[in-house]
């Protein structure tokens, strides 16, 4: 089976995906508004943030809080070779769709990971499995991992997800 990917956040191996694409409201955990899309204001010219050690002092304890499980880099790395959205801006929207993708993906791997701990029966465990490869191509293009959210999968977890109850 495929190695499985880092699913920890490494900011400095990402071009600050959560920065532009997520939304965020104005209140307790953000300070702003600020659509998706939009790259917050307080990113700096090398796509660092400017606020990034006082965050929760300067009312941004929601993106303290945030984990994209690894899948920023990931995206950035594997998908597009390094290159970053403030360079190359026509590269914002589909990195903000790979983004969104490979967060499904590895939520996917985080949760079919934790069930591995359980002492599955075998067939439960062969479908865990069967399910984690799904998960866990060679290799993902911009195609199948825009195709990902259709392909079967997500349902499949969502599906499987219940019948661990008596296992927890
Ligand atoms: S405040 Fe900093 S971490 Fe939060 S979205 Fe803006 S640039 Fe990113």
């Amino acid at each position: 089976m495929t190695k499985l990917p880092d699913l920890t956040s490494d900011c400095a191996s990402c071009a600050a995906l959560c920065c532009l694409a997520l939304a965020f409201d104005k209140g307790g955990d953000f300070a702003i508004d600020k659509p998706a899309g939009l790259p917050c204001p307080n990113l700096d010219a090398g796509l660092g943030c400017t606020l990034y050690n006082r965050l929760e002092a300067e009312g941004f304890r929601g993106c303290a809080a945030y984990e994209c499980k690894g899948a920023g880099q990931r995206v950035v790395q594997e998908l597009f070779k390094g290159r970053d959205w403030l360079k190359h801006p026509d590269l914002a929207e589909p990195m903000m769709a790979a983004f969104a993708a490979m967060r499904q993906v590895h939520d996917g791997i985080e949760l079919l990971e934790t069930a591995r701990t359980l002492d599955l029966p075998g067939a439960l465990e062969a479908e865990r499995q069967a399910l984690l490869r799904a998960y866990l191509p060679a290799e993902w293009t911009l195609e199948s991992l825009a195709a990902f959210s259709t392909s079967g999968a997500p349902v499949r977890l969502k599906a499987f997800l219940p019948r661990l109850r008596d296992w927890v």
